[in-house]
């Protein structure tokens, strides 16, 4: 199975889909794209409303199990974030996070850090990793320096 590639076209993700003995519904197909279109990290609901113009009748929870089937195939990444609504990353290549304390924003750091010392010791342990985050907290660049001086 391919590994940390995006499909790029609806046609692309109905095959996923279909490989992995999914359905390819308009839904689907259109709540992808439009986590794809808002190219950030987006929580259910900032998605339901990025929808809502092409599925009217959309609910919050079937965007929520739309959004866990995706991460079961290995389409979107949940980001292990403390606080706050879950947000879905579009992004499934190797990357973490850097998540603002002040602002909320959460920003990819382009590092494939593996935390792999962490997956060893779950393992070690007894338990049955499937994946590790590291998510850097503090302030953001912006936060940081503070408003531009007047
Ligand atoms: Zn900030
Ligand atoms: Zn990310």
């Amino acid at each position: 199975m391919r590994t940390h590639e995006q499909p790029a076209t609806d046609s692309d993700l109905a095959d996923t889909l279909h490989a992995r003995g999914q359905r390819a519904t308009s839904q689907r197909l259109i709540l992808y794209r439009a986590l794809r279109e808002l190219d950030r990290h987006a929580t259910a609901d900032e998605l339901l409303r990025a929808s809502a113009e092409r599925l009217p009748n959309l609910s919050l929870p079937t965007v929520y199990a739309t959004l866990e089937l995706f991460e079961e195939l290995g389409l979107v990444r949940r980001v292990a974030v403390e606080a706050g609504p879950a947000l879905w990353d579009p992004r499934v290549d190797p990357h973490q996070h850097f998540a603002c304390r002040s602002c909320g924003r959460v920003i990819d750091l382009d590092v494939p850090a593996r935390a792999g010392t962490a997956m060893a010791v779950a393992r070690a342990a007894g338990h049955a990793p499937d994946s590790a985050q590291v998510v850097v907290v503090g302030l953001c660049r912006d936060c940081a320096h503070g408003p531009a001086d007047v």
